[in-house]
């Protein structure tokens, strides 16, 4: 499934050379997760200003109204000059005068919406519920101090969930506690302002990375294919049980936490 990580390489992978481009045309494969919101015929015409991106959501932003792109569990965007015939799994072609943006989707719980402003309700409804997007500076210690105060539930639990702060999946919830020395198990209001401040730090620091990997995979991609899968970092808990910790040796623990696997290292994560 793509992460935070790969859904901000690939807003990086064609922002730039989407922008001020024309649409033209607009082919629609398969129903996606969600309808388009509009007819795919009145997007032609519109002008693309600028890609942002909100969570594991991209936004297109177009010189009236935008679409809000998610790439589901299976979803990849190429943006490329050249147009080739659609595959059985392209189910969304934006035709630009700058170039073809396509998704691609076997499993289709991707999706491409389009909605006139970012205050519309179906927009509230896919980004309203979202936690504080973790690189841009708005994480702050205090309000994410605040707010694990007021959650009872592990705190892997909490990071997962992504109301806090978004974009922290399982693999950067168990390297981020491991940097921050915390145990998974440690519930939220239980952290104390110090531990709080070591946690937010170590997951800006495992997503930065985790970005910057991509990116420079990203240069590889020179005809900008869409890429998939995690930008493997150099784990030091996750999918290591059994094997010795890089600080200290011990044993790398697997559990279980709400039907994911966590892994912790139990001498240099405390409760
Ligand atoms: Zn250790």
């Amino acid at each position: 499934m793509p992460e935070l990580p790969e859904v901000e390489v690939t807003r990086l992978s064609f922002a730039d050379r989407i922008s001020g481009a024309l649409i033209s045309s607009v082919r629609m494969g398969k129903p996606l997760r969600w309808p388009l919101g509009c007819e795919p015929q009145a997007l032609v015409g519109r002008k693309v200003t600028q890609v942002r991106r909100r969570g594991k959501y991209l936004l297109i932003d177009l010189d009236k109204g935008l679409l809000l792109l998610h790439l589901g569990m299976s979803g990849s965007l190429s943006f490329s000059v050249e147009q080739s015939p659609a595959k059985p799994h392209d189910h969304f072609d934006l035709m630009t005068s700058k170039g073809l943006l396509r998704l691609n989707d076997p499993r289709r719980f991707g999706a491409v919406v389009f909605v006139e402003d970012e205050c519309s309700a179906e927009a509230a409804k896919l980004l309203g519920h979202l936690g504080v997007e973790p690189l841009n500076g708005e994480f702050d210690l205090e309000r994410f101090y605040k707010a694990l105060r007021q959650k009872k539930a592990a705190i892997k639990q909490v990071l997962l969930a992504g109301e806090l702060v978004v974009g922290v999946g399982n693999i950067y919830a168990s390297e981020a506690l491991f940097l921050a020395g915390i145990r998974p198990t440690v519930r939220a209001f239980k952290i104390s302002r110090l531990r709080a401040e070591k946690l937010r730090l170590a997951i800006i620091d495992v997503l930065a990375r985790a970005v910057k990997k991509g990116g420079s995979t990203l240069r590889d991609f020179s005809n900008a294919e869409g890429q998939q899968g995690y930008f493997q970092l150099e784990a030091n808990v996750y999918d290591r049980a059994g094997e010795p910790c890089r600080v200290c040796g011990a044993n790398v623990k697997r559990i279980q936490q709400g039907q994911r696997s966590t892994y912790f290292c139990p001498s240099c994560q405390k409760p």
